[in-house]
C-alpha cells in the first residue's frame, strides 16, 4: 500500500519550521485522539499515521533523509524485517507524550483496545555496520553478533499490588475536550501490571541479563553512509509481557581503493601512457561487479570522461542505477633516455603537434557542467 506523504499527512509545506510541524501534529493528534474517538478504527489509524509522520519530521536527521529518499529511507526492501510496520500506541505515547503536555491531556492517557495495561518497551540498540562499496552496490546479508538484554531464565512475575495488574492509575480531569477520564501508568510497575517475584542472581533489577545473539540483517543495495535501518524487536527485551526494543543499524561505507562514490555515480581515474593516448589501447578497470575491459580510442585527450552507463550504484529508491565515469589521465614521463629525448625534440616544433582543440574536446569546466546536467 502506498504511503501518504508525511507533509501532506500533517498538512504542512516542505518548508515548515519545527514549531509549525509540532503545532500541526498536535492539532491532528487532538483531532484523532482515541479518547475523543472511542472504538473508531479510522481515527486510530489517522492518529498513528500522524504520529509516524511526526516521528520523522520532528527529527532533523530523519527529516533530511526523508526529504532526500522519501519513504524508502526507512523501509528498505522489506526482506529483512526493517521498518514498515508503523508505530503502535505505546510507541506514540512513550515518544510524544510531551506534545500533549499542558495542552489539556494532563499527561495521562487511557489505555487502548479495552485493556488499559501498558506494555513496557525494551530500549533500542544501535550498531554500526561497515560495508564495502561492492556490498553496497549488490546488497548484502550480514550476520552480526549483538549483545542484548534478554529475560533471564527463572525470572517469575506477580501481579502488581498497587494497580492490581491494570498498569494504570485512573483519575478524572478537566481538559480542553471537556471532562474526561484519564489514566496514568502505575509508577510502581511502570505500567506493566506486573512486578518481579523471583529472579536468578545473575539478572539485573528488571530480571534481564545480557546475552550474545547473532542477528541476520538484509541490507538493500544503494544504502548511504550514515543511513539507519531498523530491525524490529532485536533491541533489548523488556521485562514480563513487555515488547522488545529495536535494533538500529547505522551504515558505514568503507573507502574503495580505486572507486570514488558520488551519490549513485562512481568515478575511476584511469592513467594511460603517452603512446597509448596517441595509438589507442584497451584497459582493464575495476567496477563494483568485477573488472571490465574498456577501449580507449587513438588520439584520446587527457581529461576525457568515458561514461559506463549502469555501472554505478543502484538507487535506494529503486529507480535505476548510477553510472561509472572513467576519467582519462595521460601520464607524462618525467625523464627520458637520449633516444626518446631526440624523438620528442624533433617533434617539438612540428605543426602537427600544435594543440588544435575541436568543439568536441570540451574544457574541464564544460565537462563538469555536462556531468551534472
Ligand atoms: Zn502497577
Amino acid at each position: 500500500m502506498a504511503k501518504r506523504d508525511y507533509y501532506e499527512i500533517l498538512g504542512v509545506s516542505k518548508g515548515a519550521t519545527a514549531a509549525e510541524i509540532k503545532k500541526a501534529y498536535r492539532k491532528k493528534a487532538i483531532e484523532f485522539h482515541p479518547d475523543k474517538n472511542p472504538d473508531d478504527k479510522t481515527a486510530e489509524a489517522k492518529f498513528k499515521e500522524a504520529a509516524e509522520a511526526y516521528e520523522i519530521l520532528s527529527d532533523a536527521d530523519k527529516k533530511a533523509r526523508y526529504d532526500q529518499f522519501g519513504h524508502q529511507a526507512f523501509e528498505n526492501g522489506g526482506g529483512g524485517g526493517f521498518g514498515g510496520g508503523g508505530m503502535n500506541m505505546d510507541d506514540i505515547f512513550s515518544q510524544f507524550g510531551d506534545i500533549f503536555g499542558g495542552g489539556g491531556f494532563g499527561g495521562g492517557f487511557s489505555g487502548f483496545g479495552g485493556g488499559g495495561q501498558r506494555r513496557v518497551k525494551g530500549s533500542n540498540l544501535r550498531i554500526r555496520v561497515k560495508l564495502t562499496l561492492e556490498e553496497i552496490a549488490n546488497g548484502v546479508e550480514k550476520k552480526i553478533k549483538v549483545k542484548r538484554k534478554v529475560q533471564a531464565p527463572g525470572t517469575t512475575y506477580k501481579t502488581c499490588s498497587t494497580c492490581n495488574g491494570s498498569g494504570q492509575v485512573t483519575r478524572i480531569a478537566n481538559t480542553i475536550l471537556g471532562r474526561m477520564q484519564t489514566s496514568a501508568p502505575c509508577n510502581v510497575c511502570g505500567g506493566a501490571g506486573q512486578t518481579i517475584d523471583k529472579k536468578p542472581a545473575d539478572a539485573d533489577a528488571q530480571g534481564l541479563k545480557v546475552a550474545e545473539e547473532t542477528v541476520s540483517i538484509k541490507i538493500p543495495a544503494g544504502v548511504v553512509d550514515g543511513m539507519q535501518l531498523k530491525v524490529s524487536s532485536k533491541g533489548n527485551e523488556a521485562p514480563g509481557n513487555g515488547i522488545s526494543g529495536d535494533l538500529i543499524v547505522v551504515i558505514e561505507e568503507e573507502q574503495h581503493e580505486k572507486l570514488q562514490r558520488e551519490g549513485d555515480n562512481l568515478h575511476y581515474d584511469l592513467y594511460i601512457s603517452y603512446p597509448d593516448a596517441v595509438l589507442g589501447t584497451s584497459k582493464e578497470i575495476d567496477t563494483v561487479t568485477g573488472k571490465v575491459r574498456i577501449k580507449v580510442e587513438a588520439g584520446v585527450q587527457s581529461g576525457k570522461i568515458l561514461r559506463l552507463r549502469g555501472k554505478g550504484i543502484p538507487s535506494i529508491n529503486g529507480y535505476g542505477k548510477g553510472d561509472l565515469l572513467v576519467h582519462v589521465n595521460v601520464w607524462t614521463p618525467k625523464t627520458l633516455n637520449k633516444q626518446q629525448k631526440e624523438f620528442f625534440e624533433s617533434m617539438q616544433n612540428d605543426e602537427h603537434f600544435e594543440p588544435k582543440p575541436e568543439s568536441s574536446d570540451k574544457s574541464f569546466f564544460e565537462k563538469v557542467k555536462d556531468m551534472f546536467s
